[in-house]
């Protein structure tokens, strides 16, 4: 089966090749050919135009800091091609502690160790995945836990997985793991390490907040927060030796959790969605009031991420997993940072692509 997909594969390389079209060439983004859309359903929204995604990943972190914030994903449950879902990886002294695991993350690890290089490449080495904190249940943050357990089981990478989270993370784990034991049993018997194969979730039932996870790199308290209908939800703060930097998970209405997990935090990564353009959402109701009242149980508006990272006193916003809706024409890449600005965030803020360093 495998040499027969190899070969289709080589006689095909040799019809494609070819020059780039004129349309390929004048692309900004991987040289997409792009069809404006005529239609604009959940697959065609604006933000998914690569003529609208405005720069490469960069790096920006401090050269003199230990602590460096990889952007693995900055999607939302809306199939951007151009986003994989929610994921970040802390790579601090050169280790890394993943937070949410969104579609695609197994893939945007790599991505991130090409664009960044090999002080990336050695952060995010296989070999090194071992910890990941979830911040909800939702299925946009936890559908690439199966990904990042069995695809470095592939590669009999011995390392088994601590996966901390709100409560069922343990059950959804242990379902993960069992969802898959044909696979896991099959490469075990082929004499692979059964320690790759292994995952525990480690359920988190603060009444607030507290200590989840402690070693010499790293200190990570979880906060709780209010996101919708979800019964638990957490923020997460991971002090450093030298930075804090701090994941509001989902947001909803304001929270004193979400202040106290980002207070003085050098970075906070958060989200958002419109307020301006809330009428161009493809969910939460049919009028604006509607989508209002729907969208902002679920999401902060710029009004309120703006007062929770002002009263934290925040340093740097890196927004992700933005719901920045508007019509094809007017679409701005950087419409919601705008919004968050004019509702008087005080500190710098960036609008997140995937494989981004802070
Ligand atoms: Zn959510
Ligand atoms: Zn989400």
């Amino acid at each position: 089966m495998k040499l027969t997909l190899l070969m289709v594969l080589i006689v095909c390389g040799n019809v494609v090749i070819g020059k780039p079209s004129e349309a390929q060439e004048q692309s900004k983004y991987n040289n997409d050919p792009f069809t404006k859309p005529g239609i604009i359903t959940p697959l065609t929204l604006p933000d998914s135009w690569p003529i609208n995604i405005h720069r490469n990943p960069h790096n920006l972190s401090p050269d003199d800091t230990i602590t460096k914030l990889v952007v693995l994903g900055t999607g939302m449950p809306l199939p951007n091609p151009y986003r994989s879902g929610p994921g970040y990886a802390l790579v601090i002294n050169g280790y890394p502690y993943l937070v949410d695991a969104g579609e695609g993350i197994w893939r945007s690890i790599a991505r991130a160790a090409l664009v960044n290089g090999d002080e990336f490449t050695l952060g995010l080495s296989p070999e090194k995945l071992q910890y990941l904190f979830v911040t909800h249940l939702h299925e946009d943050h936890t559908v690439g836990i199966p990904s990042l357990l069995l695809n470095p089981f592939k590669l009999n990478i011995p390392t088994s997985k601590e996966i901390y989270g709100p409560t069922g993370i343990h059950d959804m784990v242990s379902h993960i793991v069992a969802a898959w034991k044909v696979d896991i049993a099959s490469e075990i018997s082929d004499g692979y390490d059964p320690e790759g194969g292994k995952a525990t979730g480690h359920d988190i039932d603060f009444e607030n907040s507290g200590i989840v996870f402690k070693d010499d790199n790293v200190t990570v308290e979880a906060f709780r927060t209010i996101h919708g209908r979800l019964e638990d939800t957490f923020a997460y703060r991971f002090t450093t030796k030298d930075r804090i930097v701090a994941f509001t998970g989902d947001g909803g209405p304001y929270h004193q959790g979400i202040v106290d997990a980002a207070m003085n935090a050098d970075v906070l990564v958060a989200e958002a969605a419109t307020e301006e353009n809330i009428l161009y959402a493809p969910w939460g109701g049919d009028t604006v009031a509607e989508k209002k009242k729907e969208i902002f149980r679920f999401h902060f508006s710029p009004t309120v991420l703006a007062r929770i990272a002002n009263e934290a006193k925040v340093k740097v916003i890196v927004l992700s997993h933005e719901q920045n809706y508007n019509s094809g024409e007017e679409y701005d890449a950087l419409g919601l940072v705008n919004e968050i600005v004019a509702a008087g965030f005080k500190g710098t803020i960036y609008s997140a692509l995937d494989a981004d360093v802070y």
